[in-house]
């Protein structure tokens, strides 16, 4: 089956008070950004078509990370930049590798564009080694591999060995970078100069434009080229390119938002680890963890008291799991202080079966 979205990719959007479900940041852009944007909104020609190449939005993104504007692909969210980058380098009879538990989207993608998925588990903790991406690689010729560094769900920081260790064979490497602000290592984009890697990145996070749908692609200029042939006409609207360019010239209070988030993972980790059987390190917006209760209860119990989180228990290798991002400190005190409660009323649950 090829077309609809795998059991348990889409959380459920509930009115609660307290929304931790899907790793948006929690504040939103600054006042003045909101301000200047609707400004230059209104000085734009709405009744013409946006600029097709999207040549200043792209320059933007390519200084940010000292690249030709040639190497950058704006997309529609980044799951579009993923889309296209399979339609030219997957597709029929050809394969993706991916490690698992990863992105959900990487194997739902490969399959809507005909490419086979090769699915390999991580390792302990959810590390991968670059011992186990190179025998992937070498063993198996993908066309494709999907790295997501830091990983989602699980929020894991895989070190640039692993790489290393992809470029092994002839793949194109496709790095998802989608948590990259918040993991505070460099990014690989330069590495598409000399090497072919694609870079892929959002700004639905980390720059808190969920709603506004952009994201990028740094890759090759060949295959940028390939990507733009197999794009859509005028793909990327006026308000997305100007929010773009806009948005860069925030980088300092984009900065401040990922310190405050940081700062804010670090004691909801401390804090977690009184509450839950395993949590998991995270160099991302969210962490994993495993209640000692079972997770759909414990789901539910949060859901009563208005604090949504994601249940990714039914996923093959996260038995007994939820993902929490990381919110406001008040929204991560409600959460906390929600958790407490069912653990503290859970003792005769029934532990989760490992
Ligand atoms: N990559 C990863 C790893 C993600 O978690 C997400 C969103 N959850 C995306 C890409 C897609 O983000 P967007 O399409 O909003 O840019």
């Amino acid at each position: 089956m090829t077309g609809s979205l795998p059991a348990g990719y889409h959380s459920p959007q509930l009115d609660v008070e307290v929304r931790l479900n899907t790793n948006e940041s929690p504040w939103p852009p600054p006042p003045d950004f909101a301000r200047q944007l609707s400004d230059e909104l209104a000085r734009v020609d709405l009744h013409r078509y946006p600029e097709r190449e999207a040549v200043k939005l792209r320059e933007a993104v390519a200084g940010r990370h000292g690249v030709e504007a040639s190497q950058v692909f704006c997309s529609n969210g980044s799951n579009e930049a993923i889309q296209l980058l399979l339609s030219v380098r997957g597709g029929a009879g050809k394969t993706a590798a991916l490690f698992t538990p990863t992105y959900t989207l990487h194997s739902h993608l490969s399959r809507l564009t005909g490419t086979q998925v090769v699915a390999h588990p991580r390792g302990d903790d959810f590390r991968l080694s670059p011992e186990l991406v190179k025998e992937v690689v070498v063993s198996g010729s993908p066309d494709v591999v999907f790295l997501c560094i830091p990983n989602n769900p699980t929020g894991t920081l895989d070190e640039p060995a692993v790489i290393d260790a992809a470029l092994s064979g002839s793949s194109l490497v496709v790095v998802d970078e989608a948590y990259g602000e918040f993991g505070g290592v460099p990014s690989a984009a330069p590495r598409v100069a000399h090497e072919d890697v694609a870079v892929v990145r959002t700004f639905s996070k980390a720059w808190a434009m969920a709603g506004l749908r952009l994201g990028y692609a740094v890759a090759d200029q060949d295959l940028v080229t390939a990507m733009f042939d197999r794009a859509l006409p005028y793909h990327l609207d006026v308000a997305k390119q100007l929010a773009g360019r806009l948005a860069l010239s925030y980088e300092s209070e984009m900065a401040e938002r990922v310190e405050r988030i940081v700062s804010e993972r670090a004691r909801a980790l401390t804090e977690l680890r009184g509450l839950a059987e395993t949590v998991w390190d995270s160099a991302a917006n969210f962490i994993l963890f495993r209640p000692a209760a079972p997770a759909k209860a414990v789901w539910d119990g949060l859901v009563e008291r208005s604090v949504l989180v994601r249940d990714l228990s039914s996923l093959p290798g996260l038995e007994g799991c939820l993902r929490v991002t990381i919110g406001t400190p008040a929204d991560n005190d409600r959460f906390l202080e929600a958790l407490g409660e069912i653990v503290a009323g859970s003792a005769g649950m029934t532990p989760p079966r490992k």
